[in-house]
């Protein structure tokens, strides 16, 4: 998934711990396995292979992810859309090459592009893609899904008071000894290396974090993120952050990313309607002007005092390898 994934366990058991972790890592690079688009011999990437041909069975891993992603892009019209990995392509060597895509390039990449053409049959477990040359990019979402499955293994092994972050994707299981949650800092939009002006405290909670700030390219002084409005096949402009928090690392990644390409003006509505769901959105038009923060009712109530001599664990945009 081309991050660094961490874990913190707070258990009386150091063999049991070790045993516990060893276990999640395990997990954690099953799913890579499964659902990387770097590893060209990943089960997804197999899959990808096939597209224009007839229905493919899949894991329950693959299918679970496919369909929580579909139902997402259904919710967003299309807002967020894993079949957008041919225009992220392009994306990446801009961003290697420092030269923007051609719009020729970006229409033929939109033509294999499209979540209405990933047919999933729930009943027999099957994927079919519409069109040869379809792919599929699960990077706003995955991490969130591994750090879900670590944090269910750690259970499994009776360890509830644990921590699973991938990059910008935070999954809490129950807080550490004698406190009452876990104290999780939002990066700054402007300068993620500064130290976070917001903190939360989580618990049994997942955040997640999608922006531009360390993952972009600029080109002819625009910034471009490395997160595509499906719709032009252009990487997002302006200076932006989103956090969620949700339930589950599932769908508090999935719709990070998604609240990122929608705004806030479409974004915070649809954190509003998802149970259990609040967001913050931070967003500037360029420059240096301060971002204006835009926030769910409830996001406030999980704010939380400033720490002081406390650890607070970095919920940023991860980097890309
Ligand atoms: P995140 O860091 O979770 O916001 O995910 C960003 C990643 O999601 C990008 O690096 C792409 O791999 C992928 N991506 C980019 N644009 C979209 C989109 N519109 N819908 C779904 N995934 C996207
Ligand atoms: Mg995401």
């Amino acid at each position: 998934m081309g991050s660094e994934f961490s874990l913190l366990i707070y258990c009386n058991n150091a063999d049991l711990a070790t045993r516990a972790a060893r276990s999640a890592f395990d997990r954690i690079a099953f799913l890579d396995q499964t659902l990387s688009d770097y590893r060209t011999d990943s089960e997804l990437m197999l899959l990808c292979d096939q597209a224009g041909g007839p229905p493919v069975p899949v894991s329950p891993e693959l299918f679970t992810i496919l369909r929580r992603s579909r139902d997402l892009s259904e919710r967003t019209e299309g807002a967020f859309d894993v079949t957008i990995n041919p225009v992220v392509k392009l994306w990446r060597r801009a961003r290697r090459n420092r030269e923007l895509p051609s719009r020729d390039q970006l229409d033929a990449a939109l033509d294999r592009v499209g979540w209405e053409k990933m047919i999933l049959d729930d009943d027999s477990q099957t994927v079919r893609f519409e069109r040869p040359g379809m792919r599929v990019d699960l990077g706003g979402i995955a991490k969130g899904f591994a750090s879900d499955e670590a944090l269910r293994i750690l259970r499994e092994f009776g360890i509830s008071r644990a921590l699973v972050a991938g990059a910008g994707d935070i999954v809490t299981g129950d807080p550490p000894p004698g406190r009452d949650g876990w104290t999780v800092g939002i990066a700054p939009v402007l300068d993620p290396d500064q130290a976070p002006e917001r903190f939360l405290s989580l618990a049994n909670q997942a955040v997640s974090t999608s922006g531009d700030a360390e993952r972009f390219v600029e080109i002819d002084g625009v910034r471009y993120s490395h997160i595509v409005d499906p719709r032009t096949g252009l990487g997002l402009t302006g200076r932006s952050s989103v956090t969620v928090v949700s339930p589950d690392g599932t769908t508090s990644d999935s719709l990070a990313t998604a609240i990122s390409v929608l705004g806030p003006d479409l974004g915070i509505p649809l954190a509003e309607q998802t149970e259990g769901t609040e967001a913050l959105v931070l967003s500037s038009s360029g420059g240096s002007e301060s971002p204006r923060p835009r926030m769910t009712t409830g996001f406030e109530t999980l704010l939380a005092p400033l720490p002081i001599g406390e650890p607070s664990i970095p919920s940023v945009a991860g980097p890309e390898s």
